[in-house]
């Protein structure tokens, strides 16, 4: 606890404040595509799941592969559209599915569109999207977050089928 060459105290055992998820997200349990997740069981897992706020300008949500309660930036929160906030929990949803089936949601080695856990979260989304009748170009858009570069862009749109396979390089002629 003490640092004596600092001459000051920490005290390390500082813990995050969780919040009841459906204080702050009403109605997902009525949502076709979260009964698809969670079943039978959907009420209670709605009911259970907590929420953790952050206040950086940066990122947007999370999903804790510690006890699969959610992270959400209070800026995203308050400024972000309605259909990207709905569509955002509709994708931590799905990590919350993963993290209850036991499955990795980090994968340190592989970029974010690579993780398996993304790619899954990703086409589950984007498909709750078209439901909602998002054109390809609107759900490119979502898709495009400030943390991938327009390379992986374009991996995430192929793989969730709203961007076509890419133009094949013309050969050059002699
Ligand atoms: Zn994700």
């Amino acid at each position: 606890m003490r640092g004596a060459r600092y001459g000051v105290r920490i005290n390390r055992k500082a813990s995050a404040q969780l919040f009841p998820f459906e204080r702050y997200f009403r109605g997902f349990e009525d949502v076709a595509a979260v009964r698809e997740l969670f079943g039978a069981a959907t009420a209670r897992v709605l009911k259970q799941l907590k929420v953790e706020f952050f206040s950086f300008r940066f990122g947007y949500m999370g999903t804790s592969d510690v006890d699969g309660h959610l992270l959400i930036s209070t800026h995203h929160l308050r400024t972000s559209d309605f259909r990207t906030l709905y569509l955002d929990v509709v994708h931590e949803l799905c990590h919350v599915r993963q993290f209850r089936d036991g499955k990795r949601l980090f994968y340190q080695n592989l970029s974010y569109v690579d993780a398996p856990s993304e790619i899954e979260a990703y086409q589950f989304t984007v498909r709750e999207g078209r439901r909602l009748g998002m054109s390809n170009a609107e759900l490119r858009s979502y898709l495009k977050v400030n943390w991938i570069t327009p390379a992986e862009h374009r991996r995430l749109a192929r793989r969730t089928g709203v961007l076509g396979p890419p133009r094949r390089r013309r050969r050059p002629r002699h």
